[in-house]
């Protein structure tokens, strides 16, 4: 039985949900229930719950069947008639996943971490506490101050910005509008859309002109809530684990970068590498499970950022070979990938189109 102090939110909670089987597990968490800002557009994959082993009933706002992609003159969709996706309360879940902790003996703490010093323990301190252990997990998002302060890795990451507005689209499909970093993104809630935007540089002037554009050929109303944040870019050689002495850090989450490239998506992965938070060597234990998936994203990620890239031609060719998408998983790149081998092995001209989006 040791000591662990968990430092963090969802992943943190989630997390120690396991840790706390053999382990004495104290989460400090600065933000609960009202107070917690939201930088998240809350869409999650149902293969991804279903893996996590979370109900999602309790905070489930919208269900989505398919996804829409827009180039600037082209537009492609994927549509089945069953429910992908889920868009969530992510207030809740976080809340469910906090409690759910608590309630398997985590210590929760309801505080800031300000300061981190290494010695013969990790001395976490708060305002008011201090805590002393030789195990620590920083699970602290894409805040990087406590990182700076050990001289950890800091990931390099995007911006990103979020208007909670009324804006006209599908209830059941998200939209992707792709751009030459990342992408625009539309997401139906209840009566009200998401409409986001990631990148490098001032997102807000892209996200008004992207907004603008989109009041030309649609009805868009007042924004009701603004959300940002920044996406960490996953990297291969992202280190997660550190030695001091005896003391033992380990990072989860968005803290450790553990985000699909190709989407920012980091719930799934971040909750799926949290599990290995438990395991003697939790490096290779998470990077066993989750490592090429998200390292296939980051090459997919590559490929859509090339200059060269041509959006336009690229969906049209990926509506010619439509149905490889209907099978792939949004958190799983390895099956598309596969599909992708498959239908190559059908139709090897294919290689032409390919070449030809991309020079
Ligand atoms: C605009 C936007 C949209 C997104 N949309 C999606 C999406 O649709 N689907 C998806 O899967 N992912 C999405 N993401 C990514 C997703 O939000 C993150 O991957 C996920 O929240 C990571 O969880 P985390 O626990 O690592 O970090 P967080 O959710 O950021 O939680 C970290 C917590 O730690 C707390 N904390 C930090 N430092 C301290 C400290 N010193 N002391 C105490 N507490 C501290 C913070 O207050 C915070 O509550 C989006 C991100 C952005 C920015």
């Amino acid at each position: 039985m040791h000591k662990i102090i968990v430092v963090g939110g969802v992943i943190g909670a989630y997390g120690a949900k396991f840790l706390v089987e053999n382990n004495e597990v104290t989460l400090i968490e600065e933000h609960k229930n009202e107070e917690q800002p939201v930088h998240c557009a809350g869409l999650i994959s149902k293969s991804g719950f279903e893996r996590l082993k979370i109900n999602p009933d309790k905070f489930i706002l919208n269900k989505v069947r398919g996804a829409k992609f827009f180039s600037q003159n082209i537009s492609f969709e994927i549509r089945t008639n069953e429910t992908k996706a889920y868009v969530i309360n992510r207030k809740m879940f976080d809340n469910e996943l906090l409690n759910s902790a608590i309630d398997s003996g985590v210590k929760f703490i309801n505080e800031r971490a300000i300061d981190i010093q290494v010695g013969e323990n990790f001395t976490v301190r708060t305002k008011k506490n201090e805590f002393k252990a030789k195990n620590l997990v920083m699970a602290t998002g894409a805040n990087y101050k406590l990182h700076r302060k050990l001289n950890l890795m800091v990931p390099k990451f995007l911006n990103a910005l979020q208007y909670e507005i009324f804006a006209e689209c599908e209830s059941d499909m998200v939209e992707l509008h792709l751009t030459k970093d990342f992408f625009a993104w539309l997401i139906p809630v209840r009566g009200y859309t998401r409409v986001g935007i990631a990148g490098y540089g001032n997102v807000k002037e892209k996200l008004d002109t992207f907004i603008k554009n989109l009041k030309q050929h649609r009805k868009v109303g007042e924004i009701l809530a603004r959300q940002a944040g920044l996406i960490p870019i996953y990297a291969p050689k992202f280190k997660t684990e550190y030695k001091f002495s005896d003391l033992n850090l380990r990072l989860a989450g968005d803290a450790a970068a553990q985000v699909k490239a190709t989407t920012g998506g980091g719930v799934v992965m971040g909750c799926l590498a949290a599990r290995h938070l438990a395991d003697k060597n939790y490096e290779n234990g998470w990077r066993k499970e989750i490592g090429n998936e998200l390292y296939l994203h980051l090459m997919l990620r590559k490929f859509l950022n090339r200059k060269s890239i041509r959006y336009d031609d690229m969906l049209l060719l990926a509506n010619k070979h439509k149905h490889i998408f209907y099978s792939a998983d949004m958190d799983i790149a390895s099956k598309l990938l596969k599909n992708l081998t498959a239908e190559f092995v059908r139709h090897p001209l294919m290689i032409i189109d390919i070449f030809k989006i991309l020079f």
